[in-house]
């Protein structure tokens, strides 16, 4: 069986529940279209780019293979890809497990395998073996006028806190040491479940948000928080961080800093002051990490507006900022919205933003060089080491070059004196321990 997996990481998450449950079930996972009897393509549909780059995929499996099965966010609009792709056979929306797994029985029957329980307790992971993502809920209550994954994807559904935790210990036993929790809005966990109570380790818990972050804070593992609102009841979390039972790091799409384009973006909690939320967080925990993504030339985004978004930044001084153009998603409320930006003025503020945000990130960076910061250790090569600090999530946010790894091997930690920063990394040497210059690791 052949696997395609494209997306954000949630769609990875559905993709190893996916090839979890087939590997168990004795299927083996082939490098080459030529070796597999089926292939699997696990699509994305959030931006136009995204929907052409899966039919494209999906192209290339049926002209490679020709027996090719579907799913994830595109397949909720099996239209789309029929019309291109006729003779795909079978075509299945996002976390459709059952019905994925169902498919590839039927177009090519599991065989036999008596060693199927060899499958590490972990699953299959698409990760690293040192980090995973944890899913703790699907859709999303929210309507961003830009976005149409409610409509793709349906509202919350929380998954129930033992369930979640007992996944996360599971994780962990098997040599997971970063968890990375991930949801459409991870603050708004348990809302749908009216915070159910449930129990972990003889512990009563709810399903909801703070409760989450002081069970997995008790697993010894980093655990990075992605996707949060800045609703007051996320205050309560910042102490976890000062604590570092949870690392002091807080994903939170922001979107923008002008309120009036915030609420023609309908965005949650547009009405509440993030400044000064920014701020008391900070004064609480002033190791805390900030990353956000934000959208410029938004319909209707005026040059008042957009001045007043890098004055928010200017001032807000967060530390990994992504950035995109606004492009219209076929099925989004606000492309009914007046007066789109045109693209040479949306390249220009794209352009200031970037170069205002990454003069934030070197001068926050260059206050780092001097201090030894622990950094887990994903990928040595040519005698260097690349790693993360707590400040740096994996695949968006920078690394740690650590020159000289010596013996330094994937999934380690290390402790990294830093001597160098540029714009967005940082650069250092293992610390010297005993007075001599070798890799620390250490158990959180
Ligand atoms: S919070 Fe907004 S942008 Fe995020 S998934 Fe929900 S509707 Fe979409």
């Amino acid at each position: 069986m052949g696997f395609v997996s494209l997306g954000c990481p949630k769609a990875l998450v559905d993709s190893e529940r996916i090839l979890t449950q087939l590997r168990s079930e004795g299927y083996e996972v082939s490098p080459t279209y030529e070796a597999a009897d089926v292939v699997v393509v696990n699509t994305c549909g959030f931006i136009d780019a995204a929907v052409d780059e899966s039919l494209d995929a999906i192209g290339e499996a049926l002209e490679q293979n020709g027996r090719v099965i579907v799913t994830g966010c595109l397949g909720a609009r099996p239209e789309r890809i029929l019309e291109r792709h006729p003779r795909v056979l079978k075509v299945t929306g996002p976390h459709a497990y059952e019905e994925v797994v169902g498919a590839v029985h039927e177009h090519l029957p599991p065989r036999h395998e008596p060693f199927i329980d060899l499958l590490p307790p972990q699953g299959v992971r698409l990760t690293p073996r040192h980090y995973a993502y944890l899913k703790i809920s699907e859709g999303c209550n929210n309507r961003c006028s830009f976005c149409i994954i409610p409509a793709m994807r349906g509202d919350l559904v929380s998954r129930p806190i033992t369930e979640v935790m007992r996944e996360a210990e599971r994780l962990v036993r098997a040599g997971v040491k970063e968890l990375l929790v991930i949801s459409q809005d991870t603050s708004a966990y348990g809302a749908d479940l009216r915070y159910a109570p449930g129990e972990w380790r003889g512990q009563r818990y709810e399903s909801r948000f703070i409760d989450l972050a002081r069970a997995l804070g008790e697993l010894g593992v980093w655990v990075r928080l992605h996707y949060v609102y800045p609703y007051p009841h996320v205050d309560k979390v910042i102490p976890l961080m000062a604590e570092r039972r949870v690392l002091p790091y807080l994903d939170i799409p922001f979107q923008h800093g002008s309120p009036s384009v915030l609420k023609r973006m309908r965005r949650p909690a547009h009405s509440v002051d993030t400044l000064a939320r920014v701020h008391a967080w900070r004064k609480a925990c002033p190791d805390l990490t900030l990353r956000s993504t934000f959208i410029v030339g938004f319909p209707g985004e005026t040059e008042a507006e957009f001045a007043e978004l890098l004055a928010w930044l200017d001032e807000a001084q967060l530390d990994r900022v992504g950035c995109f153009k606004y492009s219209p998603v076929e099925g989004a409320a606000a492309n009914t919205l007046a007066a789109h930006v045109p693209p040479e003025v949306q390249e220009e503020r794209y352009a200031r933003f970037m170069q205002r945000a990454a003069q934030i990130s070197a001068r926050r960076l260059a206050a780092r060089v001097g201090r030894q910061l622990q950094v887990l250790v994903d990928t040595v090569e040519g005698g260097s080491a690349i790693g993360r600090s707590e400040a740096d999530a994996p695949q968006i946010d920078g690394v740690v070059r650590i020159e000289a790894a010596g013996t330094l091997r994937e999934g380690d930690w290390a402790q990294v004196q830093v001597t160098g920063a540029d714009a967005y990394d940082l650069t250092g040497r293992l610390a010297p321990a005993d007075g001599t210059r070798r890799p620390v690791t250490t158990a959180r």
